[in-house]
């Protein structure tokens, strides 16, 4: 029984976002972190370990300095690592990503009473559409948003938040969920982690080590295998300064009332 968890590195968008004239992300000349939704579904992963005695492996597609992260998380309690890495996976979109990350799942193998944890969405790219792309790829149920999770022998029972509520789902597996930061509170690296981590298999897959994998085909992976097209990208421009209104009476009120009438907005 094992938990997979797939960990992005994400460029720090707390700082200036730097784009290519290509319209792809300079990610060379920002400092990297780890996406914070995996560090949720890492933590998960971590707690089922502690439950069942499961193994948890961490896998990531970057460039091979994302080596460092997945140490971190070796660090922090991970049994093994995957490093997926080429220059043929370069400037893949999601549909390409994931079908590059689905073959290396696929590789590693799936049985029943795995699962394999992503987080809802990257910080950079946003979409939210690798995990349940995985899912797709690897024909296993898939439950998103996932709030709390509980495995019940080879089953699965997971709280999915809603706008307005919460979903409870239970499914079978081998399957995969994607885990929202209401879902716990990620733990630190400890000293014998950190002392522990170097020892630990970080495996490389490169293409050639992935390219008989029946998901995998060089038509569908990389710049040329992504359907997707960034026409344009921008960094937006700064909204102006907000007004205030003094007060909190029948005065005020008015002067916001006569504001939005003017804008047309009431
Ligand atoms: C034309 C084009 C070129 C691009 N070139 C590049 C490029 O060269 N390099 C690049 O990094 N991005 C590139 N991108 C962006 C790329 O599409 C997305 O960053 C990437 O596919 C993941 O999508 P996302 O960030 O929206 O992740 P989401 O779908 O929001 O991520 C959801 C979850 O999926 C998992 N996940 C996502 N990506 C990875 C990963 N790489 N490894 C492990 N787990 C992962 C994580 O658990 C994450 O929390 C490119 C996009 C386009 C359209």
């Amino acid at each position: 029984m094992k938990a997979i968890v797939c960990v992005k590195q994400v460029p720090d968008t707390s700082g200036k976002v730097a784009v290519n004239p290509d319209g792809t992300l300079n990610r060379a000349s920002m400092p990297t972190i780890s996406n914070p939704d995996d560090m949720n579904a890492l933590e998960a992963a971590l707690q089922l370990k502690d439950d069942t005695g499961c193994k948890v492996v961490v896998i990531t597609m970057g460039p091979p300095p994302a080596e460092g992260m997945l140490r971190e998380m070796l660090a922090m309690g991970a049994d093994e690592a995957v490093l997926v890495s080429a220059r043929e996976f370069g400037g893949s979109d999601t549909f390409a990503t994931s079908q590059i990350l689905a073959a290396a799942i696929h590789k590693l193998g799936l049985e029943k009473g795995d699962v394999v944890f992503c987080g809802r969405q990257a910080i950079d790219g946003d979409t939210a559409q690798v995990g349940p792309q995985i899912a797709e790829k690897l024909d296993i149920p898939q439950v998103s948003y996932v709030a709390d999770v509980v495995l019940e022998k080879d089953r699965i029972v997971c709280r999915r938040m809603l706008e307005d509520g919460y979903m409870t789902i239970e499914t079978e597996t081998p399957c995969l969920i994607t885990c929202i930061k209401e879902l716990n509170l990620p733990r630190y690296m400890s000293m014998r982690g950190i002392y522990s981590a170097y020892s630990k298999p970080m495996q490389i897959m490169d293409f050639n080590a992935l390219k008989d994998e029946t998901l995998i085909d060089r038509e569908t992976i990389g710049l040329q295998g992504s359907p997707t097209n960034i026409l344009t990208s921008f960094t937006p421009p700064q909204k102006g300064g907000g007004m205030m209104l003094e007060g909190a009476d029948r005065s005020a009120c008015k002067t916001l009332a006569g504001l939005l009438a003017g804008k047309h907005i009431i």
